[in-house]
């Protein structure tokens, strides 16, 4: 496992990033791992972005958890699972089975869901557990569920390639699947007649590959896709064989679809009437056809019914099933879809069998041996923590998530979870925003350090391989929960002595689902031998007698009791408040291409950190001009929940009224960016997953009495109004702003660790302090009363360095003067003015040019949408 300097020991495993789930070969080395994509894997064929290829940056984290913890205090395994144990059968005693809650996680593996599911609903005895995945995809499953019975991916990842049109809606594919994003541009190149409509409020990386752009008004999309439907219906495109023979309630949806006219949808969604044609008339002369969403279909009150409205023109022309052809939802998470055929929601049962059904508990019971089985759903994410505030759980496991930044109404959340009287998190680092409200930290295997399978977007189940030894005394989360189930008295059944053993089992349960007709089925490994499982091959489910990979409902043969697909009647409701003069701007959220969720591993990552060092507020000139708000200012956003502080981004890529924000940034990182905390709580009524793009704003200039930029070999915590921290090669880097000037010193950056400190300058208008430590530079902080043009990452390039006051002062007076170039290939650090010479100087024609002159985009090739977009702009 471990590699030679010489001759790297390739492990090939899978990238814990997004839900493509690309190929990873991995080699440990000194100081974490060498990557590249592996040329066999079917999801990627050997790409990886450029997350998946900083993969090895990021596992020696600082802030690595080693060893458990109770209150804040290092402790042993067996003190820390005994409380564990102790905690929830006490609670168990007192208050019975729903007292008890887990809140997991899409990072987990296959193993670690299946283990935790079973210990939750079939030996605790409620279904109490439920995963950040319900914040990412539930809406997906609802309306899988409702339409074809089963929470069935019908298509695979070839069809993007095979189709002939390709709807992207509410994905920003080249910055959110970047690797999908590239096959579908390359399939697109080779064969231009393909062609792609991106539907999004926002024009984005993936709209530089679009035929067609639709910014539609932000939760419009129902009225869209019901337009269509109707259409299908008025063209003849209906496929009425289909229909009548593997369909039913065709009538009932139509009506509701027919509710508005062509005018009447424009007037809706805001987009040209003739643009709407286009699409119509696109859509139903393209028999091959792939309509693919994500988060902004899936995060809405109406997420269910828009996934249930693209799904409903899908049935009803037939397109599902076949080459090149289908609704297609892709996932987040890197195992979101393991973690739904485990049963991993609140609402779901193990191996795609339902909850609800008695046969199938009694089944699933049977199984397990289990002395109990939970027999109705239990709390899903929000009303989870819900529960928490009231009072309901009085033992709280969170394991490999950070739903203090992550779930909506974030602050709530927090005050919820440091109520609860026990609240354990496992996981791989000590001091997220959720580990500093938890009594026990469990420190878990990372990516790297531990086995298991995972599912991708197309029902890929991938080995992850672990290719270096455990941090400190860090374990696998299957070995964790199995540790406390034993405590808890279930010894016999969570007797798991690896991964493979787990996976048996998961394996065999699934041919029990098989038996009753279900569609998750991999019965055929559940007698693999360790040495198998260690060798297995990706391979697409099902895996059984009946049916082996391939897609679903060419010929009908849905999972719904009578065999038929319901087409299911979606009904146009608003799904957004209307801005008021109090609130009148829409934040819209997302992500940005270098970060995943709350930047626990991205963050840690320099190359990550470039792109996208502080944390933005697009806003459209319109919108800028009513604020007086230009690019680099700071602006604070206010919702009826909290406030944020964040640095202006003026673009016309947003929409007017709307304002864009991503994510990821924690208190970790920033002073004020937690964006859910300004997010209201309301749910779709079917999936539970939160409206996290319909949070009204109100906006506001934030204007500082200083402004500064810091750098550190160790990490920063500053303590002014306004901060944001990016990890460079050489530490750590910080933009800076606040209102008192008087107050200003080094002790701002927040470390008592610093070494001698020295005032290279101190004016009335600007101040530059260093510390030294051993003779080189430890830290530099520039402050004044005006912007300046040197970033972070250019002072911090200073640590390090012998201490030259002349030199450091000169240095400064030159970097002044230089504008700073925005880095757009993170691989090879090229900035987006580099480009743009090449293209005016050196004549650089297209991405290829650019590439062989200069590396960028001939890498990972996330950045090639930007640099397509700095071809059609400088020329
Ligand atoms: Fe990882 Fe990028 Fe592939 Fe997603 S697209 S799995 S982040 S390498």
């Amino acid at each position: 496992m471990v590699a030679s300097a010489q001759r790297p020991d390739w492990v090939p495993t899978v990238c814990p990033y997004c839900g493509v789930g690309c190929g990873v070969l991995a080699a440990a080395c000194r100081g974490g791992a060498l990557i590249k994509g592996d040329p066999d894997h079917p999801a990627s064929h050997g790409r990886l972005c450029c997350k998946g290829m900083n993969l090895g940056k990021t596992l020696e984290p600082e802030n690595r958890l080693l060893r458990p913890r109770i209150e804040g205090r290092d402790a042993s395994w067996d003190g820390a699972l005994d409380l564990v144990a102790c905690r929830i059968r006490e609670a168990l005693d007192r208050y019975g089975p729903e007292s008890v809650a887990f809140y997991v996680s899409g990072q987990l593996l296959t193993e670690d869901y299946y283990v935790a599911n079973k210990l939750m609903k079939g030996f605790i005895g409620a279904a109490n557990i439920d995963t950040n995945s319900r914040l990412c995809m539930a809406s997906a499953v609802a309306a899988h569920k409702r339409s074809f019975g089963s929470d069935t991916v019908p298509g695979v990842y070839e069809d993007i390639e095979q189709a002939d049109l390709v709807v992207l809606v509410g994905s920003n594919l080249a910055w959110c699947h970047p690797v999908l994003y590239q096959r579908l541009v390359a399939a697109k190149t080779a064969r231009p007649q393909l062609r792609v409509v991106n539907i999004d409020p926002r024009r984005t990386a993936t709209s530089v590959a679009a035929d067609l752009q639709l910014s539609l008004r932000p939760g419009s999309d129902l009225a869209l896709f019901n337009g269509l439907l109707a259409e299908i219906e008025r063209a003849g495109a209906i496929d009425r064989d289909y229909v009548a023979r593997h369909t039913s309630g065709l009538d009932e949806a139509l009506m509701a679809a027919k509710a508005f006219s062509l005018a009447e949808v424009a007037e809706k969604t805001g987009l040209a009437p003739s643009d709407l044609e286009r699409f119509y008339a696109l859509w139903i002369s393209t028999p091959r056809v792939v309509t693919l969403f994500s988060q902004g279909i899936n995060q809405s009150v109406s997420g269910t019914d828009k996934a249930g409205a693209i799904i409903n023109c899908h049935l009803a022309s037939g397109r599902i099933g076949q080459e090149g052809m289908g609704p297609f939802s892709v996932t987040g998470q890197p195992n979101a879809m393991g973690g739904r055929e485990v049963g991993g929601l609140a609402n779901t049962l193990a191996a795609h069998l339902d909850l609800e059904n008695p046969d199938h508990r009694a089944a699933v019971r049977s199984f397990w041996q289990a002395p109990r089985i939970a027999d109705k759903p239990g709390l899903k994410a929000v009303d989870l923590f819900h529960a928490c505030e009231a009072g309901q759980i009085k033992a709280l496991w969170i394991i490999s998530t950070n739903p203090v930044d992550s779930m909506p109404d974030a602050d709530r959340v927090r005050a919820a979870i440091r109520d609860c009287p026990f609240v354990v998190l496992s996981d791989v680092l000590s001091d997220t925003d959720s580990a500093r409200v938890a009594d026990v930290l469990l420190p878990a295997a990372a990516w790297g350090e531990k086995s298991g399978t995972v599912t991708n977007s197309e029902r890929t189940i991938s080995r992850q391989r672990a290719f270096r030894a455990p941090a400190g005394e860090a374990k696998p989360d299957w070995k964790i929960l199995c540790d406390v189930a034993a405590r808890l008295g279930w010894q016999e059944a969570f007797a798991f002595e690896s991964p493979a053993a787990v996976f048996r089992e998961h394996a065999a349960l699934s041919g029990v689902a098989g038996a009753l007709g279900r569609d998750f089925d991999i019965s055929d490994l559940a007698e693999i031998d360790d040495a198998a499982y260690e060798r297995l091959q990706p391979f697409r489910w099902p895996r059984a007698k009946a049916k082996q990979g391939g897609r679903f409902f060419r010929g009908g043969s849905f999972y719904t009791q009578d065999g038929r697909a319901h087409i299911v009647a979606t009904p146009w409701s608003s799904c957004t408040a209307d801005p008021t003069a109090a609130w009148p701007l829409r934040l819209l959220t997302g992500r940005v291409r270098d970060h995943w969720h709350t930047m626990t591993r991205s963050g840690t990552a320099p190359q990550l950190c470039r792109r996208h060092p502080e944390p933005t507020a697009e806003i459209h000139p319109a919108d800028a001009e009513r604020h007086q708000v230009e690019s680099g200012d700071l602006v604070r956003l206010t919702s009826p929940l909290g406030a944020v502080l964040l640095r202006a981004e003026v673009t016309d890529a947003t929409p007017e009224g709307s304002i864009f924000a991503p994510i990821h940034w924690s208190e970790h990182y920033a002073a004020q960016a937690r964006i859910d905390a300004l997010i209201p709580a309301d749910c779709d009524p079917f999936s539970g997953q939160p409206a996290f793009k319909a949070a009204l704003v109100r906006l506001a200039r934030f204007d500082p009495d200083w402004w500064g930029i810091a750098a550190a070999v160790r990490s920063l915590r500053p303590g002014c109004d306004y901060w944001a921290t990016a990890r460079v090669n050489s530490g750590w880097a910080a933009a800076l702003a606040g209102k008192d000037w008087a107050e200003i010193g080094l002790e701002i950056l927040g470390s008592d660790r610093l070494g001698s400190l020295m005032t290279l300058e101190s004016g009335p208008d600007s101040r530059f302090l260093v510390s030294v430590e051993n003779g080189k530079i430890a830290a530099l902080l520039l402050v004044g009363r005006h912007k300046t043009r040197i970033t972070p990452a250019q002072l911090a390039n200073r640590l390090g360095r012998d201490l030259n006051e002349s030199d450091l002062r000169l240095w400064r007076k030159d970097a002044e003067g230089g504008p700073p170039d925005p880095i757009v290939c993170a691989c090879y650090t090229v900035g987006a003015q580099r480009i743009r010479d090449a293209i005016t100087s050196q004549q650089a024609k297209d991405l290829d040019s650019i590439g062989r002159l200069l590396r960028a985009g001939s890498n990972c090739g996330t950045c090639k949408p930007e640099i397509a977009a700095l071809l059609t702009e400088t020329a």
